[in-house]
């Protein structure tokens, strides 16, 4: 069915859903006005993308790649998808962390048009109008941030906006959900960053970061006005700060479909790591000894989706908190300190004397696991790697800070200082290692794996809500979907070149368990596998004749 078309000539050039550049039919341009304003060859995508491959080596940093990439999606969007998912590996990196942190620092200097919706506390009042400015229609996943705490970089303000614009563009690669039924927002409230505040090219609010009532009055009236529009809306909490992370969740997360990345997702593609880990090492979850440097969201989060992992082979929630051992910026997590630790951290305070220091926790507990959500580069040191590997054969040590520079240790390191036992992973890509004739192959747990994914399931069966356990439904498959020679070679996440058949059976495990909960809107389907196959955008063109 031939797509109905209400513009002609460069209006149509000029539509980045709509354009097809060279790709256009001669029927097409005879019937849209085209004639003339292309070159005459007809171009199909396959050479097209041939082009714009090229194109894209001859940009030589990466922020040249990623410049050149946005450029794409803003021209010609079913082009820039064409692309990005037949070199997904090597532009993931770009589109996502870690360049797209150095995109969001330089946001307002790279700035060319705008995407998504940029919301400010000068809108109060005004946000439900604004939604209306958005031109399409059905929206079913909001990404949205307040830019306080962009990957590992902090409070970037309005630049942020950076972030929802790159993991949507994840959603369309890795699971294939409709780029028209996405949107980007950023909510502005003020900066705190000096420097990106008083750069005169800087194009948000100059003013610091609100904290008080305007903030929470800003998030309200988005999160409702967003309900009323659109209520299967899924809402994505995206690099929220701490304070606001935590209780916003709490607050929302029965307001619809709404979830927090940085906690749910990082929980659920964690936990996967573990599990297929232990594939290799074939020990149950039990048994093991889990060491977190940083408490924040991601540890939290990790700690919950590890937890309900543990009472799923039978331990009580005591039993199964008796395994974690937090350790943040002033030592060990532990009940002696509870009156000044916000309430996050508090289920997991042990009930031991301080350690003051990693080394100390890792001498003294002799950890399995070893997770690194710290933000913090360089914290697993030779002392505290060696002495990890000299009590446990197979250490499992995941870097999960981004961006790479901020990893708490190299894959390098990891593997040199464990000589070749540990099972590694990070958050950020590190490329294989070569070590005394073998190749080791570090996995990346990317979030990427998980969201996109139960993002399509949910909308497939209409969830009502999201929950839990539908991230954790999302671990379980994704550990499950890592093949046996990647284990082989250390790896515990599948690749990246596998991403979508991943995503599908994601998407089949998440809206098994929303039927099963029984929060979904639409009628089950007799054959799920077939309806998240169909509900799957794929980037080609379609006839405008
Ligand atoms: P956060 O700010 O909420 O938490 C950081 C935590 O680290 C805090 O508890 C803080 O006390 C602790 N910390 C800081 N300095 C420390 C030090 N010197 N020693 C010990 N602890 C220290 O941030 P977050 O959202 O939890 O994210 C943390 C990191 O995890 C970021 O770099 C982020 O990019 C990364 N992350 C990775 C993934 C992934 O790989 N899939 C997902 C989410 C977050």
């Amino acid at each position: 069915m031939p797509e109905t078309v209400n513009k002609r000539g460069v209006d149509v050039l000029h539509d980045p859903r709509l354009n097809k550049g060279t790709a256009f039919t001669p029927a097409e341009r005879d019937k849209l006005g085209l004639r003339g304003l292309l070159p005459p060859r007809y171009v199909p995508i396959e050479e097209q993308l041939e082009r714009v491959y090229e194109n894209y080596g001859y940009k030589e940093s990466d922020l040249a790649k990623y410049i050149y990439l946005i450029g794409l999606l803003d021209r010609n969007e079913t082009l820039f998808y064409y692309l990005l998912e037949r070199h997904l590996e090597e532009m993931m990196p770009i589109v996502y962390t870690p360049t797209v942190g150095l995109a969001c620092q330089k946001f307002s200097r790279i700035f060319r048009r705008p995407r998504g919706l940029a919301i400010s506390l000068d809108d109060a009042g005004k946000v439900d109008q604004i939604l209306g400015n958005w031109p399409y229609q059905d929206i079913r996943i909001i990404v949205f941030t307040d830019g306080e705490r962009i990957l590992g970089l902090g409070d970037l303000g309005l630049n942020g906006m950076g972030i929802p614009v790159g993991k949507l563009s994840l959603y369309v690669a890795a699971a294939g959900i409709d780029p028209i039924l996405t949107l980007p927002v950023c909510l502005d409230v003020g900066t705190d960053n000096d420097q990106i505040r008083f750069d005169p090219l800087y194009l948000g609010l100059d003013r610091p970061r609100e904290r008080g009532e305007a903030y929470d009055q800003l998030v309200d009236e988005f999160i409702h006005a967003v309900r009323k529009r659109w209520p299967l809306c899924i809402l994505q909490f995206e690099d929220f700060g701490n304070a606001n992370a935590f209780r916003l969740l709490a607050k929302y997360k029965d307001v619809g479909p709404v979830f927090n990345d940085d906690m749910q997702g990082t929980g659920s593609v964690a936990l996967a790591g573990v599990l297929a880990a232990l594939r290799i090492t074939r020990q149950p979850l039990a048994d093991q000894r889990i060491v977190f440097l940083g408490a924040g969201e991601a540890a939290i989060g990790i700690a919950k989706a590890l937890l309900a992992g543990l009472q799923d082979e039978g331990l009580t929630e005591q039993e199964a908190r008796d395994r974690f051992w937090l350790v943040d910026s002033k030592g060990l997590v532990t009940r002696n300190r509870l009156d000044q630790l916000p309430i996050h951290k508090r289920p997991f305070a042990r009930d031991e004397a301080a350690i003051g220091s990693l080394a100390g926790v890792v001498a003294k507990v002799h950890p399995t696991i070893l997770l690194g959500v710290s933000g913090q580069t360089g914290l697993f040191t030779e002392e505290i790697v060696r002495t990890m590997a000299q009590h446990v054969q197979r250490p499992i040590i995941f870097a999960l800070s981004n961006p790479t520079s901020k990893a708490e240790c190299t894959a390098q390191q990891a593997y040199t200082w464990t000589d070749g036992r540990a099972i590694f992973a990070s958050g950020s890509p590190f490329d294989p290692v070569k070590l005394n004739g073998r190749t080791y192959r570090p996995g990346q747990g990317n979030n990427a794996y998980i969201f996109p994914g139960v993002g399509l399931g949910a909308v497939v069966s209409g969830a009502t809500r999201i929950t839990d356990s539908m991230f954790h439904q999302a671990a379980m498959t994704l550990a499950q979907a890592v093949p046996d020679h990647l284990l082989k070679e250390g790896c515990v996440f599948p690749a990246l070149t596998a991403i979508q058949p991943v995503s599908a059976r994601i998407a089949v495990a998440v809206a098994t368990e929303v039927y099963r909960l029984g929060l979904a809107s639409v009628p089950e389907p007799p054959n799920l596998e077939e309806a998240v196959a169909n509900a799957i955008w794929k980037p080609e063109y379609r006839s405008l004749v």
